[in-house]
């Protein structure tokens, strides 16, 4: 495209509040024919409500105090919706020292002589707890789209607590239209299956991929590349960082984290997935002026 066609179409795209960061990222967003969507804070708001806790002694005060006093200290969407909770059901989160953050796993700390662990299952499992006895009340989460956290001190598990997302009202409308353009939609989480698929099955996605590590989500991008896919990244969170510097055109949802921001040549300001569609139907037309 002529440098003049692609400022009238990079104007065009700043009206529908889509941000173009790097001069070929307009040019590119038309050959676009696959789009992967992370799902936290992408598909879903970001901003998670804590929906059932489950105490293995019924206590769930003292469940709600030992999860907030690990996730105050963490900036994951996850941990809002404890914190929160706990705050207004006027719940003192304990105090604890040493906090780790293990992306896309879970928060650990010292709590007392004791090690607090509150994440997914794999995690957990992998440090030797048996979450056998909330089995079922995570299968309840899960199976209702809601996402599993478990909480242990040292080797035993202390409890569940599940944490929901509300889909975005426009995600099902926005992935309609990329199906309608002829583009394949993918779904990339680090979520667990169950809640994976109840969330892409409302949306209309039925590509999914779960449980997948921040690392792997930018495997993923380069493999589809290979397989000569021209591939869009959609993502929000700091774990989505390399898979968008990695995409073709990867794509920050202008509410994300800047870490996002800066490895995306293109920023939705409205936060919307209508925006990517947008981005490749102004795409398209400006090359077509061209010719
Ligand atoms: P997503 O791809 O959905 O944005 P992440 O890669 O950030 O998810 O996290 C994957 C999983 O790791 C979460 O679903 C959760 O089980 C666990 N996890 C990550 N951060 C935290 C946290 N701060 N507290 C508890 N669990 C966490
Ligand atoms: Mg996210």
């Amino acid at each position: 495209a002529t440098p003049m066609s692609v400022m009238v179409g990079v104007g065009k795209a700043a009206e529908y509040g889509v941000l173009i960061r790097q001069g070929d990222a307009l040019q590119n967003a038309g050959k676009l024919d696959l789009v992967i969507l992370d799902k936290t804070g992408t598909i879903t708001e970001g901003h998670p409500t804590l929906t059932d806790l489950e105490a293995r002694d019924g206590d769930t005060r003292q469940l709600l105090a030992l999860a907030a006093g690990l996730e105050r200290h963490s900036e994951h969407p996850l941990a809002e919706a404890i914190v929160t909770r706990a705050s207004a059901d006027n719940i003192e989160p304990v105090t604890v020292t040493g906090f780790d953050a293990s992306n896309g796993k879970g928060v650990s700390a010292r709590f007392g002589d004791s090690t607090l662990r509150l994440g997914n299952r794999r995690w957990l499992e992998q440090h030797g707890v048996d979450l056998s006895p909330l089995e079922s009340a995570a299968n309840r989460i899960s199976n209702n789209a809601g996402t599993p956290l478990f909480l242990a001190r040292d080797q035993e598990a202390l409890g569940v607590l599940g944490v929901a997302d509300a889909i975005k009202a426009d995600s099902a409308a926005a992935i309609q239209r990329l199906h309608d353009a002829g583009i394949r939609v993918m779904m990339v989480t680090g979520d667990v299956e169950a809640t994976a698929a109840a969330i892409a099955n409302q949306v209309g996605i039925d590509d999914v991929r779960s449980e997948v590590l921040p690392e792997n989500k930018a495997s993923i991008v380069s493999d589809m590349h290979q397989r000569g896919f021209r591939v869009a990244m959609v993502g929000d969170g700091i774990n989505d960082a390399p898979a968008l510097a990695a995409a073709d055109v990867g794509f920050a949802i202008g509410t994300g984290t800047d870490v996002a921001i800066e490895s995306a040549s293109i920023t939705l300001m409205r936060g919307s997935l209508h925006g990517v569609v947008d981005a490749i139907e102004i795409s398209r037309a400006t090359v077509r002026n061209i010719h």
